[in-house]
């Protein structure tokens, strides 16, 4: 969904001339800041111990199976609920479909689905321009600044007060009740996030060491990539890639972003076409989200699936400058 109310490219203009004061924001209460940290702290710390002590004994195929395992499915709840489906509308699905990948993208702990897309609807609104929620390009031009603001980008903003009137990005939930009620349920998601791997190891090794090593790879290792690879679609797709499209930021389209973030890192051709449900637009750039998309929609579990035409990919691509590659 290209977002409501008063967005107009045209003004979006050159972010490098309008850097932010983000040093006056006066952030957010003690208490939500503490527990943000918390969130990002502990799971790097559960990948520290289990590389440092589990290591040797404690990992093994059960172990390898959670952690992918509830990568693949938190992530594209992630990739498919929180953005595709919910924050652009890219295909329709029945409630109980829009349920499940709800709770999965909830068990990613990236706070309460609705503030989510409402955050993400603002990004596209002003994406690397001034109310920008996440954008790298805060500081301005120059080799430090960029590092503070893919470090801002990545994860400072998280610190930040939230953006003002993030309701208005929430016009179409203002009657969903369901929807509504799954995302102020966060905590309870978040906290299934790390006992159904706990429980899954615990029923295969009949252990307490076996439940707490389920919680440390399925729970928080699991935690730690699925983080730092969606900020990473805030931070280094907005720094460094390709863009073969005009989208009026910095967005680009970077490979390793898009395998390991289920076709998000492709992220050029997400900001030129934000309601498309494939993001991975060349047959080589790997979107695993559309992948599942389709695959759902043969069996009937997706419907109204958009994606833009040749026509309309071929009108917004860039020109192509001589001896520059990065539009190919
Ligand atoms: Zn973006
Ligand atoms: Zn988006």
């Amino acid at each position: 969904m290209e977002c409501t109310t008063t967005a107009n490219p045209l003004t979006l203009g050159d972010l490098r001339s309008s850097p932010q004061t983000v040093a006056q924001n006066p952030g957010l209460p003690l208490l939500t800041r503490v527990l943000n940290l918390l969130a990002i702290l502990l799971p790097l710390a559960g990948l520290i111990i289990a590389m440092v002590y589990v290591w040797g004994w404690g990992f093994n195929w059960l172990y390898l199976g959670l952690l992918i395992g509830m990568y693949i499915l938190t992530g594209l709840g992630v990739t498919i609920g929180f953005h595709r489906l919910f924050t652009h509308r890219s295909f329709r699905t029945n409630r109980v479909v829009e349920s499940v990948f709800a709770i999965l993208g909830s068990m990613s702990v990236e706070g309460p689905m609705l503030q989510w897309v409402a955050t993400h609807r603002c990004h596209h609104q002003h994406s690397d321009h001034e109310d920008d929620p996440h954008s790298p390009h805060t500081f301005g031009g120059g080799f430090l600044n960029i590092i503070r603001g893919l470090w801002r980008a990545h994860v400072g903003w998280i610190f930040e007060a939230e953006s003002k009137n993030l309701d208005r990005y929430l016009a179409d939930f203002k009657d969903d009740r369901l929807i509504k009620s799954i995302s102020a349920m966060f905590p309870l998601w978040a906290a299934l996030g790390f006992i159904v791997p706990g429980a899954i190891a615990f029923a295969f090794t009949q252990t307490l060491t076996g439940a707490m090593l389920g919680v440390l790879w399925g729970g928080l290792v699991r935690l730690f990539f699925v983080h730092h690879v969606t900020w990473s679609v805030n931070s280094v797709c907005h720094v460094w890639g390709s863009q073969p499209f005009r989208s009026h930021d910095e967005s680009r389209n970077n490979p390793i972003v898009g395998v390991l973030g289920f076709g998000e890192g492709w992220h050029n051709n997400h900001h030129a076409f934000p309601t498309s449900a494939r993001h991975g637009l060349a047959w080589w750039q790997i979107d695993t989200s559309y992948m599942v998309i389709w695959t759902m929609k043969r069996l009937g579990l997706a419907r109204d699936v958009r994606t833009p035409n040749a026509q309309r990919i071929n009108a917004k691509r860039r020109l192509p400058v001589p001896g520059d590659d990065s539009t190919a």
